[in-house]
């Protein structure tokens, strides 16, 4: 009986028709592909992309140089030197990152008592040459103006987590 279905079903070509079947099935069902980069999914905004440094409204850098988040990197990828300034506040005089060393963790966000350094759903970004890997202060406090209100929405609906 076996043989005699395996025959019919070869004659008919039955695998073929059931995924056809198939094919036909998900032709008019809804896509779950979209057309990358002129459709984009959305993203949580817990997203760990790009870093960033953040700078308070009057446009002072957050960092207070605690050097926090380069002691709890565990790929140490954060690079950091500090000074004193005239006023009497320290700050940074140099923040790398260092990208191909970054596993996105998120741990220097979370260990950052003034949300200086944060991660943010930019993640369109190529290198090139070597040595463009390295974030520095300026890069990233740069990256931070440009999408600060993207990162300030984001942290006010994670607020109540946090
Ligand atoms: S995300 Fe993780 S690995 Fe990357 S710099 Fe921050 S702490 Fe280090
Ligand atoms: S980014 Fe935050 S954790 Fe890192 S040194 Fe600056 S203030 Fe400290």
């Amino acid at each position: 009986m076996n043989a005699i279905s395996s025959y019919v079903k070869s004659l008919f070509l039955w695998e073929l028709l059931l995924g056809l079947r198939l094919t036909l099935k998900h032709f008019f069902m809804p896509k779950s592909t979209i057309r990358y980069p002129e459709e984009k999914t959305p993203k949580s905004p817990r997203y760990r992309g790009m870093h960033a440094l953040r700078r308070y409204p009057s446009g002072e850098e957050r960092c207070i140089a605690c050097k926090l988040c380069e002691a709890v990197c565990p790929a140490l990828a954060i690079t950091i030197d500090s000074d004193v300034r005239e006023d009497g506040t320290r700050r940074t005089t140099r923040y790398d990152i260092d990208m191909f060393k970054c596993i996105y963790c998120g741990f220097c966000e979370e260990a950052c008592p003034v949300d200086a350094i944060v991660e943010t759903s930019f993640t369109e970004y190529h290198f090139e040459e070597r040595g463009q890997q390295i974030m520095t202060k300026d890069k990233l406090l740069a990256i931070g103006d440009k999408l600060e209100p993207q990162i300030a929405a984001d942290r006010a609906i994670e607020s109540r987590y946090r």
